[in-house]
């Protein structure tokens, strides 16, 4: 199929309420996403605060022929930035929020571009928990979209499959309700086959009956890197499935805003949740503690306190990352993730970050992401304070994503692939095939641009 793209005519745009267009008061503040180091600029940026608005400016643009990039925080923006979005409207929908709570179905209704911070609180108001990240500011609607990989994920699966429904603006600017029982399909592809088919604008999201975790962190210094990397592997072999951890080696910069344990000091990092009793879960711990951590936090916290835990920027940040789906860690694994962000590596980005897989993640569910086959999820981050340093930090996280291409196994999971990636790694092949279908009956004209498009490929 080809697609066209019309020329670009401003005033059909201008002629558009709500449209901010490049030179506008107001434009490079709309485009601008969380992530800082994503430089986007879009023919026009929609900021719409009520789903009709929103179907009304998705009817019009599309009407157009232009093509539509829905985002809602920008935490995955560098993709789009990267394609360019010169012959696109960037579909903001940080201000079309909201979040209620159906506490007896124990289900949340979020507005499409609500963050998990404010789901999280409003759940916790009813004793029930959701299955959010490690970050309070990305959207529930982006995350979901691409499966949704909690510390809450070994004993309760991802985010994805636990949706009960989702509203969507088709191309068209209609509305339609995707569940198990109406467009069961669109309702397949939206878990976890991202933003290709249509702007989410409310989602019915199951929640946990929980209402207090055993969570925190524990914190050692680089030097133990080794022992505590070593050990941390051993632990999660045949860890019960109600403790969800990761483990990071970290590098801070000597800078005034970070507390003074942090400053400057490159350290090692566990931390996660466990969803058992206090006993329980220090005998769970206890391998862990024997390891003797400068810092150890691990405590009964109500359950809106564990979306603080790991530590995540709490404001808009100029990020790169690189991922690679990992199986077993034998020791020639841990050595060479040792070698490129241990203690003496010389160049290591901000962190390497190991995510516990496996327990109910590794049970496949018929969804677009049906799980994950790997058993640690790898997450290398650096931050990119001036853009010219974009390309030294791109390289030092891809370094450390190279170095574990060896261990890798499964396919990768594309949420934490912030930038330009094949798809087609993502998905198996009759997977893609079946999204290609749902795209082509609910977008023929190609009008949606996600940050991770449907593989292309020919429709059997
Ligand atoms: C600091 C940090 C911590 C993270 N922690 C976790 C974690 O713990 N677990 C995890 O699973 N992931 C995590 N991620 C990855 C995160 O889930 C992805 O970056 C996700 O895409 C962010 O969604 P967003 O809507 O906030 O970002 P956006 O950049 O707004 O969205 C990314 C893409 O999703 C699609 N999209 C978003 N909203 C909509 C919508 N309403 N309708 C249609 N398409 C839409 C679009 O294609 C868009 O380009 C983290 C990322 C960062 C930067």
């Amino acid at each position: 199929m080809t697609i066209l793209t019309p020329a670009l005519d401003p005033a059909a745009l201008r002629a558009i309420p709500g449209l901010i267009l490049p030179g506008d008061p107001g434009y490079d503040e709309a485009r601008t996403p969380w992530n800082l180091a994503a430089d986007q600029r879009p023919a026009a940026v929609a900021e719409p605060t009520t789903i009709a608005d929103a179907a009304r400016i998705v009817g019009a643009v599309a009407a157009l022929g232009l093509r539509i990039a829905p985002q809602a925080s920008g935490h995955g923006a560098m993709p789009l930035a990267e394609r360019g979005l010169s012959d696109a409207v960037l579909l903001r929908l940080h201000r079309l929020t909201g979040v209620s709570i159906d506490a007896e179905r124990r289900v949340a209704r979020v507005v499409g571009g609500t963050i998990w911070r404010e789901v999280v609180d409003a759940a916790a108001a009813h004793g029930l928990a959701a299955r959010h990240g490690s970050s309070p500011d990305v959207s529930v609607s982006g995350y979901v979209l691409g499966g949704g990989l909690s510390f809450y994920a070994r004993e309760h699966g991802l985010a994805a499959h636990h949706v009960r429904a989702f509203e969507m603006i088709t191309a068209d600017g209609d509305l339609v309700r995707a569940s198990a029982d109406s467009e069961p399909e669109l309702f397949w592809a939206l878990r976890g086959g991202g933003g290709s088919f249509g702007a989410v604008v409310a989602m019915e999201i199951e929640l946990l009956p929980v209402a207090e975790v055993h969570a925190g962190m524990m914190l050692w210094d680089m030097s133990a890197a080794s022992a505590v990397l070593q050990a941390w592997r051993d632990w999660t072999r045949d860890l019960d499935r109600c403790a969800t951890t990761s483990l990071r080696l970290m590098r801070f910069p000597p800078i005034p805003e970070l507390p003074p344990f942090l400053s400057g000091r490159a350290v090692v990092v566990i931390d996660g949740a466990i969803l058992a009793d206090e006993a329980r879960s220090a005998d769970l711990l206890a391998p862990l503690r024997a390891l003797g951590p400068e810092l150890d936090t691990f405590a009964r916290m109500p359950v809106a306190g564990l979306v603080d835990v790991h530590m995540d920027p709490p404001v808009p940040s100029p990020a790169v990352v690189d991922h690679v789906m990992l199986g077993e860690l034998d020791d020639a694994a841990l050595a060479a993730l040792l070698e490129v962000a241990g203690p003496d590596a010389q160049d290591a980005p901000l962190f390497a970050e190991l995510r516990h897989l496996g327990g109910a993640l590794a049970e496949t569910q018929d969804a677009a992401v049906p799980g994950f086959a790997g058993e640690y999820a790898l997450f290398a981050v650096d931050l990119v304070p001036v853009p010219e340093l974009i390309l030294a930090a791109t390289a030092r996280v891809c370094a450390i994503a190279d170095a574990m291409r060896g261990w890798a196994h499964g396919a990768p999971y594309l949420n934490f692939l912030d930038r330009i990636t094949d798809t087609s790694t993502a998905y198996a092949p009759d997977t893609a095939q079946r999204m290609r279908r749902v795209r082509d009956t609910f977008d023929p004209a190609r009008t949606w641009l996600a940050a991770h498009p449907v593989p292309e490929g020919a429709v059997g």
